[in-house]
């Protein structure tokens, strides 16, 4: 066992990191589903979606072949509305709520028509949106992601001039860094940050981080207003004996070393154990079976019914060939040499819901082992903490607190997005960038900033 690179050939990767969900081949083939949606009236669809895309309206614009109008509808709501399309869990948001579901038929392919609409504005480079004359204040965004951006792109459509700092070399945050590249390609992202900052009036500062090459106090005093969006990003320890032993790695590292070199670049072992269910965990596990990985076991202590990842994402596991090891937890890492070589794991039972109102895994005392050179942690990521303490900012174990209009305990510091929540979709982080812009406008109307 070992875990070396250049396991593939050329061709191999390729297919293996092909896109999952292919595109509409012809206009036809996406006239044929747009014409199936009922355009409903207080559409479920538009409800269940965090940024209210307002989908018959998208939709029953590509019927009367008004693409442009149509990507005007989904970015007006939107701005990643392009990414969104390919990495949203639909099937519990849009795609979930559509009334074909309670006929008992397929829903219409809403992520598929929204990609089709979004994927032709961002490479003609259709110019959707204009910004108003500069009005002399300057906000200030940490954080390229998709909060950043989205508050971004709105306080620029209305003339302000914002400079984001970005700790990363890329725009785009998680959806640049932290998704399986078989769901969104690293080239599609850089697109589309290139599209959302055409605009004008948006100037990314990169490798330029938050306390480090940039502070708190200089962003209050040279702006006008500041928004935090710079998302959470630590990994969680297991905190077990081995665990710093060589071949254990953190998700979000290995995810990130996937989309920023090339893949047979990327080592992995022949038998890989991954820690956690959640997305990251998935998007983990399937890699590193596309990357060569003999035998990828994913490890998850309660049992199906309380799974964090959707279905799908867990048919995608299976479908790779990725096996799952129900009602174990991670107990110790053993080693030879130094390197992994087996993963002993509590044998759990599950007891009461706890607070998650899932059944909380309990140990029974019983142990299993596997045989691996490789663990993957992806048990969650944390806020960063001491960040947000250095910079006497409130917090609730390192999530930034915020009022109901995105405001921090100090004057003109706004935050949203993971930074707050803790992690939830890339969705979910886009309207929260688009709160924040309507509260900094806001805040920009009713004080003398000058
Ligand atoms: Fe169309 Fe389904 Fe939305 Fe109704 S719920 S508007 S059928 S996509």
């Amino acid at each position: 066992m070992a875990i070396i690179n250049h396991r593939l050939t050329a061709e191999q990767y390729e297919q293996n990191f092909s896109d999952i969900h292919p595109p509409f081949e012809t206009h036809n083939a996406a006239l044929v589903d747009a014409n199936r949606c009922l355009f409903c009236y207080d559409a479920p669809c538009t409800k269940s979606c965090p940024t209210s895309i307002n989908i018959p309206k998208f939709i029953k614009q590509i019927t009367t072949d008004n693409i442009k109008g149509s990507a005007h509808t989904i970015f007006s709501s939107n701005i990643f509305g392009g990414g969104c399309s390919k990495v949203c869990p639909v099937e519990k948001l849009c795609e979930g709520a559509c009334v074909y579901n309670l006929m008992e038929e397929e829903a219409i392919p809403i992520a598929k028509l929204q990609r089709y609409s979004t994927e032709k504005a961002i490479a003609q480079k259709w110019k959707l949106f204009e910004r108003k004359p500069s009005i002399g204040k300057k906000v200030a965004i940490v954080g390229a992601g998709p909060a950043g951006l989205s508050c971004a792109h709105v306080l620029s459509r209305e003339g302000i001039d914002v400079t984001v700092y970005e700790k990363e070399s890329k725009g785009g945050g998680l959806m640049t860094y932290g998704i399986a590249a078989y769901k969104v390609t690293p080239q599609f992202c850089e697109e589309e940050v290139n599209y959302i900052t055409s605009l004008g009036g948006i100037d990314i500062k990169y490798n330029q981080a938050l306390g480090e090459q940039v502070t708190l106090d200089e962003l209050r005093q040279n702006y006008d207003a500041v928004y935090l969006g710079f998302g959470v990003g630590l990994a969680r320890q297991l905190e077990i004996p081995g665990e710093n032993m060589e071949g254990v790695v953190d998700a979000l590292q290995f995810i990130y070393n996937i989309r920023s070199k090339q893949y047979k670049e990327i080592p992995v072992g022949d038998k890989v154990a991954v820690i956690g269910l959640g997305m990251t965990a998935i998007d983990a596990a399937t890699q590193a079976k596309r990357l060569g990985a003999k035998e990828v076991t994913i490890v998850y202590r309660r049992t199906e019914a309380e799974k964090p990842c959707t279905d799908v994402e867990l048919d995608i596991a299976k479908l790779d060939g990725c096996n799952l090891l129900w009602l174990a937890s991670p107990k110790e890492v053993i080693g030879k040499e130094g390197k992994v070589s087996q993963l002993v794991c509590s044998v759990m039972s599950l007891g009461e819901p706890d607070a998650s109102g899932r059944r909380s895994p309990i140990d029974t005392g019983n142990t299993l082992t596997l045989e691996v050179d490789m663990v993957i942690k992806a048990a969650g990521q944390i806020p960063f903490e001491q960040l947000v303490t250095t910079h006497q900012i409130n917090n609730n174990k390192g999530r930034v607190t915020i009022d109901s209009n995105c405001a921090t305990n100090m004057e003109g510091v706004f935050a949203g997005g993971d930074c707050v929540n803790g992690g939830k979709e890339v969705v979910d982080a886009v309207q929260a960038g688009k709160d924040g812009a309507a509260a900094i406008l806001e805040y920009l109307a009713t004080n003398n900033t000058n």
